[in-house]
This record gives C-alpha cells, structure tokens and sequence, in this order.
C-alpha cells in the first residue's frame, strides 16, 4: 500500500521534465561540438589608464561564431554549460588561444596582459593548479605575468579557505587576479582581507547610474577606498561616458574599461585600435588642471 501511494505522490515518468532533459542535453551536445569544430573566437576588449592615457592591458572575451545565427554573446550559451564538464573544457581552451594570443603579441613587441574570465565551477576543480600549470608550461614564450585570471566576488565568497589556496599557489606561478564584478557578491571586509587578488573590478551596474544615484556613487567611492586600506588595484567596467571617466578619475580610480573607451574586438584590430588610441586620447587632457 505504501508503495501504491509512492507511486500516486512521486510521479516516475514526468514527460514534461523528460523533455526538458532531452532538450538539454541537446544543447549541450552541440556547444561540445561547436568545441570541436572550432567555432569559439576570443574578442578582446581594452583596460587603459585613463589619467596616463596608456593601455594596461586586454581581457578576453568569448563569442560563439554560430554558422546560421552568426556571432553569439557568452551569457546565451554560458548558462547552459554552467556545472557540466564542458566549462572546463571550455575553460582550458580559452586559457590555451589566451596564451597564445599572448605568445604573438610579446612577439611582435606588445606584451600586453591578458585577462581571461574562470568559471566557478572551473576554478573549484581540485587539479586546477596542476592544469593551469601545464598548460602554462605548454606556452613557454609567454610570461605567466601577463595572465590575470578574474574570478567573481560572488564565487570567491563560496569557501574562502580553499579559494585563498588555489590563488596563492597560481600567484606563485606568476598568474595576478582580479575580483569580477566587484560590489555585487556582499564580501566582508574581513573576507576582502583574506583574498589575495590584486585587483578589484567595480561592477558595471555602479558605474551605470554613477551620475544620477548617489548610492551608487557611494558604492564607487567605497571600493576605491577599499581597495586604498588593502592596496589593491581597483577599476572601473562599463564606463560609457567621458562624465563616467572624468568622475571615476576625481575619486581616484584611474582605470577603467568600457564601450566608452574601446569595444571588444577580434585580436587583429587591437593593433589598430592601440595606435588610434595613443593618438585620440584625451579625457586626461580635460579633467581639471590640478588633478591632473
Ligand atoms: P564580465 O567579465 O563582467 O565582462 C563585462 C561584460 O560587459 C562583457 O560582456 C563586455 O562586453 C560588457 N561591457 C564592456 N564594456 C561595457 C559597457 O561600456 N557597457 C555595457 N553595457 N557593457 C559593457 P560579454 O562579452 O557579453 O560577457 C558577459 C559575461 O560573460 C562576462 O562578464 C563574463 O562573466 C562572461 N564571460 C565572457 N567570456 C568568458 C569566458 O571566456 N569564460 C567565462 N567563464 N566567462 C566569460
Ligand atoms: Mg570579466
Ligand atoms: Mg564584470
Ligand atoms: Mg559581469
């Protein structure tokens, strides 16, 4: 009888949630193949100092170049992937075209740091030290202190201790980090203190409304002086605007990083886009001559 009314309570076959399984499954088939087949581009969108007007560096970006649907943003096809294997995989091949991006670019005489953005799931793996290494050893021409891993707040908070190891032991390869999306995970500060990264990344949303919200504007100016106690670098994503760079530079936050400054793009208009920089710039030249 119990068993009769198991059977009425917990359906076994629930066609809906089958489908849903399939379809899944599906997906995930396909993002494989796409792996395999070579569809994902690394764009590269640039981190400058603004007060300097100098290039710090690039972070790596992934599309899926889709043969019907065209060019595909990450956050269309990373969900999908979130806790399967495949994020490591794929994890791994970002980390290989990001080194070798590197490789070409120290060889043609730009060593420009790369940043390259680790899935939790990723860097929660118990051999991603090993892994990191190898393939660091698999790119002997490039530096691994040109490689910053950027993890998010959020993620680091998750268990602190075996976070603070796992990036210890990268440091001590060379590998620097940033804190992704900075703002937005709740981090104590007795937890921030405990975190080895270099950087802190204010997240786009502060910088957004920075100029109508003074919350947001606190939570800036907050960060900056956060990371002023713990000496870190700080910098500012999604800065859009000169206004948005002008500000950020007043309250002390020199870098930054935003479709105001430079767009994500494939690797072979980073060359271009440097020189036009170089020769364009000038938010500097327009912040008021004693904070210059
Ligand atoms: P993120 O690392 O916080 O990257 C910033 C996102 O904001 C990027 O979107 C970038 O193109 C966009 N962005 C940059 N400047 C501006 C701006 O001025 N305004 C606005 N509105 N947006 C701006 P994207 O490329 O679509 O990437 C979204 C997220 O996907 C990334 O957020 C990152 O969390 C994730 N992601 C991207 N590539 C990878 C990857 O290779 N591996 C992993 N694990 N995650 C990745
Ligand atoms: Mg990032
Ligand atoms: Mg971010
Ligand atoms: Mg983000």
């Amino acid at each position: 009888q119990a068993k009769q009314m198991g059977r009425n309570r917990y359906q076994l076959f629930d066609p809906k949630a089958a489908k849903a399984m399939q379809s899944r499954h599906r997906e995930l088939e396909r993002l494989r193949q796409a792996l395999q087949h070579g569809e994902f581009r690394l764009y590269y969108q640039p981190k400058v100092n603004m007060r300097l007007g100098q290039v710090i560096g690039m972070e790596a970006l992934i599309r899926w170049q889709h043969p019907e649907r065209g060019l595909i943003p990450p956050l269309q096809f990373l969900p999908l992937i979130e806790d399967s294997p495949l994020t490591i995989d794929l994890g791994e091949w970002v980390l290989h075209e990001a080194l070798e991006q590197i490789q070409q670019w120290c060889a043609s005489g730009r060593p420009l740091v790369i940043s390259v953005n680790i899935a939790a799931h990723h860097f929660q793996q118990p051999d991603f030290v090993p892994r990191l290494q190898s393939i660091l050893a698999e790119h002997p021409k490039a530096p691994p202190r040109l490689l910053e891993l950027e993890i998010l707040e959020s993620a680091a908070l998750e268990d602190i201790r075996s976070m603070r190891g796992i990036m210890t032991a990268c440091q001590a390869m060379g590998v620097r980090f940033a804190l992704d999306d900075f703002g937005t995970g709740y981090s104590s500060l007795s937890y921030l203190k405990q975190l080895p990264a270099e950087t802190l990344k204010i997240d786009q949303s502060f910088v957004r409304d920075m100029l109508e919200d003074p919350e947001d504007l606190a939570i800036i100016e907050g960060v900056i002086g956060l990371a002023r106690v713990f000496r870190k670098e700080v910098i500012a994503e999604g800065v859009e605007t000169p206004e948005q760079g002008l500000l950020l530079m007043r309250f002390g936050c020199d870098r930054a990083q935003g479709y105001g400054i430079g767009r994500p793009m494939p690797a072979e208009q980073v060359s271009d886009w440097m020189d036009g920089f170089a020769e364009n710039w000038q938010w500097n030249l327009w912040m008021d001559p004693q904070l210059r």
